[in-house]
Order: structure tokens, then sequence, then C-alpha cells
């Protein structure tokens, strides 16, 4: 996908190289005592490039973990910090474990050991190497991991900021946990308000009654399906899971069925939809958005011939191969990819990065000085009220809604859709643009890879 992308542009051929390539993986293997015995971990951590610093990304807890796959999501979010404006360069690190294996104590221990590892060689840094959740791990390890930090180095005053997606309660920001499916939620908002684009995708009107078909309804996916069926009419005719799938013309509750699936551990046995075995072959089902939002590859050469969705929604990263990549392309199907619809997550993580080393929430100077402005103008307009002879009335809700300031979680919201909007705006330009340029993934990977560019050439390379 770089390659086709690259082909396209006109870089020094050294520079193309020194951007495709990683620059760094470090592996390690640690022990823990365990149930009486001593058990051995792999763990990576990968840094892509690091033409800003610190760079960022994610860790996650899964048995497929590999180099390979590390180093391929270190590349991903170099160019999804680029595409986004987050400034940073890109890492991303894995521990090759199933953590549901674990009891919680067990993980604690295992999370803090790999933590040290990182930390004792700058890969756990404020200003060199900043992690945050990926699949598999989650606001408990990034606390861990943000204490074992503070513990190696007690007089650092900006050791909050080592790693994002932090609770709320240590260090965290408002929305971090939301922030990947309201990203993508975002995205669809976005494409939706660009006609030609829609047009491109062979889909009319707006997102009111729309049929979503969710892969995984982890962090990502849930957020995702819930604020588009709740808040944009979407509905969710299809829920695939690890266990098989669920399917319900009419719509499912996405609530009911993530409670369903927290007590039981799968979709079986849900009240409604029908449930199918083969969860993969709902991927294939009739619906005008489908959103994988979990593993990659689910969708390949196996399968992308049957795909039937217009359009695509990649919430998890890399969830379609480069061949059915192609595949789909040739059917006609859009493809919101990796890179920008599921960019939301590190963009929250920027933000409370950024939070951890003002020392600050956001909102906390100007909230109640903007509701006085406000309240001065209600004061206002209710003397003008009174004064005239014909008399009028604020709507209801007005007062409350005008007068109430930005929190945190506002704040945190209105940036992330300004990313959102500002970075799809970018995209869909040389889009359209551009003749050369056939498909979104490509039109990102030049935006993304040309800000790449830009900044090494800045740095005399
Ligand atoms: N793991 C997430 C991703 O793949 C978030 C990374 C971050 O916040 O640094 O984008």
């Amino acid at each position: 996908m770089f390659n086709r992308a690259v082909a396209l542009m006109d870089l020094p051929p050294g520079l193309e190289e020194k951007i495709r390539v990683c620059n760094a993986t470090y592996t390690v293997r640690f022990g823990v005592r365990l149930r009486g015995q001593i058990q051995t971990f792999t763990g990576y951590r990968s840094v892509h490039s690091e033409h800003m610093e610190p760079v960022k990304g994610g860790i996650r807890y899964a048995l497929g973990v590999n180099q390979d796959e590390v180093e391929a999501l270190a590349a991903l979010m170099t160019y999804k910090c680029a595409l986004v404006e987050a400034p940073f360069g890109g890492s991303k690190g894995g521990l090759c474990l199933d953590p549901r294996q674990y009891e919680e104590y067990e993980l604690e221990m295992i999370t803090r050991r790999f933590a040290y590892e990182l930390a004792k060689r700058d890969l756990i840094h404020p200003s060199q190497n900043v992690p945050a959740p990926d699949m598999g791990t989650g606001e408990r390890e990034m606390s861990w991991i943000a204490d074992q930090y503070a513990r190696m180095n007690t007089t650092d005053i900006n050791a909050k900021a080592c790693v994002t997606g932090k609770p709320p309660h240590a260090g965290g920001i408002q929305g971090r946990t939301e922030a990947t499916g309201r990203g993508v939620q975002y995205a669809i908002q976005e494409f939706f308000r660009h006609p030609s684009d829609k047009k491109k995708a062979g889909i009319t009107g707006g997102l009111e009654g729309k049929t979503v078909v969710v892969q995984g309804l982890g962090n990502v996916g849930y957020h995702a399906a819930k604020f588009l069926s709740e808040e944009d009419g979407c509905k969710v005719i299809g829920i695939i899971e690890r266990d098989g799938a669920l399917v319900d013309p009419k719509g499912l509750n996405v609530e009911a069925v993530r409670n369903w699936i927290g007590k039981h551990g799968g979709v079986a046995g849900f009240a409604d939809g029908k449930f199918v075995e083969d969860g993969s072959k709902v991927l294939e089902e009739e619906c005008d958005i489908l959103v994988p939002a979990a593993l990659e590859g689910v969708i390949n050469m196996g399968n992308a011939a049957n795909i039937k969705a217009p359009l695509i929604v990649e919430a998890a990263n890399g969830p379609v191969t480069a061949g059915a990549d192609e595949i789909l392309r040739d059917k006609g199907a859009v493809i919101i990819p990796d890179m920008y619809a599921n960019a939301g997550g590190v963009t929250v993580s920027y933000f409370e990065w950024v939070k951890n080393l003002s020392h600050i929430r956001f909102g906390r100077m100007g909230r109640r000085q903007e509701e006085a402005r406000h309240q001065l103008i209600v004061d206002e307009l209710e003397r003008l009220s009174a004064a005239s002879e014909v008399g009028w009335e604020l709507t209801p809700n007005f007062k409350e809604k005008y007068l109430r300031g930005a929190g945190e979680l506002e704040l945190v919201r209105s940036g992330l859709d300004d990313t959102m909007r500002t970075a799809y705006q970018a995209c869909s330009k040389v889009w359209n643009e551009r003749d050369d340029v056939t498909d979104l993934r490509t039109a990102s990977y030049l935006v993304a890879i040309d800000k790449v560019a830009t900044a090494y050439r800045a740095k005399g390379l």
C-alpha cells in the first residue's frame, strides 16, 4: 500500500527508503514467577520513524504478536499521526500472551515487569516514547505502566505523560476510552458531508436509517456502533463476535448486546436477532456500512469478492489485506482507511499528553468566565424582551444550553471532531483532484507521507 502511494510521489529514492523502513525494533524476553514457576514472556517495542518525538503507539496483548506485525503497526502509527497532525513519530509494542488466561494480579506483575524493561531503555518516556492501549490492553494496564515509570523516575515532574489512555483518576482525560469509536463516527459523518464522495460509493441520502454491520464489539466497535445507532439513526443489523454473529434487519440494541457479552462471554443466546455460528459469513451481508473493528486481515482474498457493502470503514488496524483492497477497489467499494478512520484514539491521546505536560485540566481557566459572558447576553435579551411591546420568548432549553460553559469532555469532543473533519478534507481533496488517485487510502498515504517527508527535509535529511 505504501509502495502504491509513493509511486505517485516525487520523492528522492533515498528518502523514500528512509521513510519505508522501521528504524529499530527491540525484543525483550523476561521471566515472571507465576503459579510456582518462572514463565518467560516475549515482548516488542518498535520505532518506525523519529521525524518527530516522542514516538507514539499502543501496546497490544495477544498471542499472535510478532515482530513483523509490530513493525507494520508502528509504520501505520507514523502515517496516522502525520495525517491528524498529532506531533509524534510512529511506534508500537506488543506482548505475546492471551490476557484472558491470567488473573488480574498476575497481569499486573507481567505488565510492570514489561514496563520496567521498556522504561529502562527509554522506550517508555514522556519525551521519547509514549505508549497507549491497543488490543487486549486498556486503562488498567496504562495506569500500572504510569505508576511503574513514576517509581523508576521519582523526580520527573512530567512522569504522567509517559503513557496515555490512563483512567481519569490517574492522570487520564475525559473521553479517551470512547475516542477511537467516536472518531469512527465523526469520520463517517464527514464522509456523508461530501456529496461527490458519497456518489463514488453509490450512496444516497443521509446517515439516518443506514444499515451497519460491525465486526468486533470491543472498545472501538462498541462505541462506534453505539454512537451511530443512538445519535445518527443508523440501524446496526449485524454484530460479529468471537463465538458467532447476531443478525436482525430491524436493528440490534448495541448496549444490550454488549451487556450480554459481558455476562456470557459471547453473543450466543441473546434474545433478539438470529444467531449465526459462522460469524465471518455476516461480513458478506447486504448493508450500507461495514465496520471491521477487531482483527487484522478479516477481509482477505478469500472473501473480498463476496463483500456487498458499498462503504467499508476500517475501525481496526489493517482489517483489509492488500489483495482484498484491490478486489474491493475494482468492485467500486469505497474504503475509509484505518490510518484515518481509527485515528481518533491517538488524537485524544495527544490531548491527554498535552494535559499531563501542562498539569491542568482543559477548561479549568475559561469555563466560568465563558458562562459569565453568556449570562450577560441572556440577561440583556431578557431585558430587551421585557421592554419590547410585543415581548418574545427564548426557545425552551436555549438558556440552559447556551449558558453552560464547555467542560473537558466537550472540549475533547470538539477537538476530535475538528481533527477528523480537517484530515478528511485533506484526503478527499487529493482523491477528487488527482486523476491518478482513485481511492481514499492512496490519498491518505499521499497526505501523510508528504508531511513526514517535509519533516525529514526540514531536518536536513
Ligand atoms: N492503539 C491505538 C492506535 O492504534 C492508539 C495509539 C495511541 O493513542 O498512541 O491508534
